[in-house]
């Protein structure tokens, strides 16, 4: 097992790592921008480097400081986190040639699913399902025009690197088609520095399912079931929860030997997430990986009671899954919210900004993961995500009044919070109901329309 793990990362997911460290009797370094200086989180690390202003570019993503602090505090290994530089290949290699194990996926197979359209070629081998849609990228107006009229409206531009819902469009005729191929490109160009894009048939209201997935570095992999996580606001989640709801027993079982195959086959380790769509006939495509731990990882964790954070460092300190996929269990049902510092009355505007009143819900059932207090300062740089929500019951009914009961608890002041849309959300009867896709926010608090990417 490894000595000391820098935690190359910040907020809850900062706090998280620390406390796996914790648990398995590593120590453990901690580092932060001048924005974070002080922050709640830092004072439960061993040490804590500064490694450069508040702006991400020169802290939080710069690898010459993160590399520069882990040598400094001649660090064993390094936790990225998710978000910043966890899915960045260069990066993970560059740690491993400092003699600093990156505790994540191979680098080889990060950079192979790490471009959606590569990742694309690998589930094809995997015989996984795909959303039907251009062979590969697509270089011309003329072209995308061919194959859009091929798969038939509406159809979806993707930017081949894209993340966190940018460089995407909806086309629904030849007109918007032309005008969104150059706007993904230019978005995709400007977010990632790689302006290729390809099609995929847009498909109307899916859920979003995804598969956890743990392997290690002798060959085993096994998955922890699914997560539904449709309930996404700019596609990007609010709501996770496992199982998914009304998701036949028999779709669930092959989902999860999908992504299993597909993992074995870009010879992947660590955690890791296989994300599906599914469309209202219960077919489910592949869409992409998440070569990293997840946001939403607790809810499997209270569903199945596996530490994936801890497993990931165990994993990467070269130990054999203990875990086989027959001790893998769904038990009961969990949910999470995401209570970001967000108005969701204002569009999800970002809230930064001092909490003055801070008092968090508690009791049977509940886990919140979070880094905030009374008195903490959400800086402005960074993700908005203050708390994550957490229930865990033996139903699903009462999974909803737990959280219920929880949401009104939650007390937050001197920042907006999404404590109020969760609140709707959860006294929705189709939500109740377990009637969810991905346009389900947008559609029945926002008004039709609203839900499609680009707009
Ligand atoms: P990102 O990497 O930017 O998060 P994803 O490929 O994971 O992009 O897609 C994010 C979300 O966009 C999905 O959860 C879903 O809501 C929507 N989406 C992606 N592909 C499609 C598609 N072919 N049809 C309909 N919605 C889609």
């Amino acid at each position: 097992m490894f000595q000391r793990v820098l935690v190359a990362n910040r907020g809850e997911i900062a706090l998280r790592i620390i406390r796996a460290c914790r648990d398995l009797g590593v120590g453990v370094v901690a580092v932060y921008s001048t924005a974070d200086r002080g922050a709640p989180w830092l004072h439960l690390a061993d040490e804590a480097v500064c490694i450069g202003p508040g702006p991400a570019g020169e802290s939080y993503l710069k690898v010459s400081r993160i590399i520069a602090a882990a040598e400094k505090t001649n660090v064993d290994a390094l936790h990225p986190g998710y978000g910043f530089l966890s899915e960045n290949a260069e990066f993970a290699e560059m740690c491993r040639e400092c003699n600093i194990e990156f505790i994540g996926p191979p680098h080889d197979a990060m950079r192979k699913l790490g471009n959606k359209n590569e990742a694309k070629k690998l589930a094809r081998i995997a015989k996984v399902p795909l959303v039907p849609g251009s062979e590969g990228l697509i270089a011309t107006e003329d072209e995308a025009l061919k194959i859009a009229r091929q798969i038939g409206y509406p159809v979806l531009i993707k930017a081949a690197a894209g993340g966190g819902g940018r460089g995407m469009r909806v086309a629904r005729n030849d007109h918007s088609l032309v005008t969104g191929f150059q706007s993904a490109r230019q978005e995709a160009e400007a977010a990632f520095k790689d302006g290729s894009v390809f099609l995929e048939k847009y498909l109307e209201q899916p859920r979003h399912i995804e598969v956890q997935l743990l392997g290690d570095q002798h060959g085993n992999v096994i998955h922890l079931f699914e997560r539904d996580c449709s309930l996404q606001r700019r596609h990007q989640k609010l709501v996770e929860e496992s199982p998914a709801p009304n998701l036949p027993v028999k779709v669930r079982d092959e989902m999860c030997k999908a992504a299993v195959r597909l993992a074995k086959t870009a010879g992947y380790y660590s955690a890791g997430t296989c994300e599906f769509l599914v469309d209202r006939q219960n077919n489910f495509y592949f869409i992409e990986v998440n070569a990293r731990v997840q946001v939403e990882h607790p809810v499997t964790e209270l569903v199945t009671g596996i530490d994936i954070v801890r497993e990931q460092i165990k994993i990467a300190a070269g130990e054999k899954l203990k875990i086989r996929q027959s001790d893998v269990v769904q038990r009961g049902w969990a949910m999470e919210c995401r209570i970001n510092a967000e108005d969701p009355g204002n569009n999800f505007q970002p809230s930064p900004g001092t909490i003055t009143r801070w008092q968090p819900p508690g009791g049977p059932g509940v886990r919140l993961d979070t880094h905030a207090c009374t008195g903490y300062r959400v800086p402005p740089n960074y993700d908005s995500l203050v708390a994550k929500l957490l229930v865990h019951q033996p139903t699903r009914p009462e999974a909803i009044a737990v959280m219920k009961r929880a949401l009104a608890e939650f007390i937050v002041e001197g920042i907006k919070t999404t404590v109020p849309i969760h609140q709707k959300i959860f006294s929705t009867s189709a939500f109740v109901e377990g009637q969810v896709d991905t346009t389900f926010i947008e559609r029945v608090f926002y008004g039709q329309g609203s839900a499609e990417p680009g707009k």
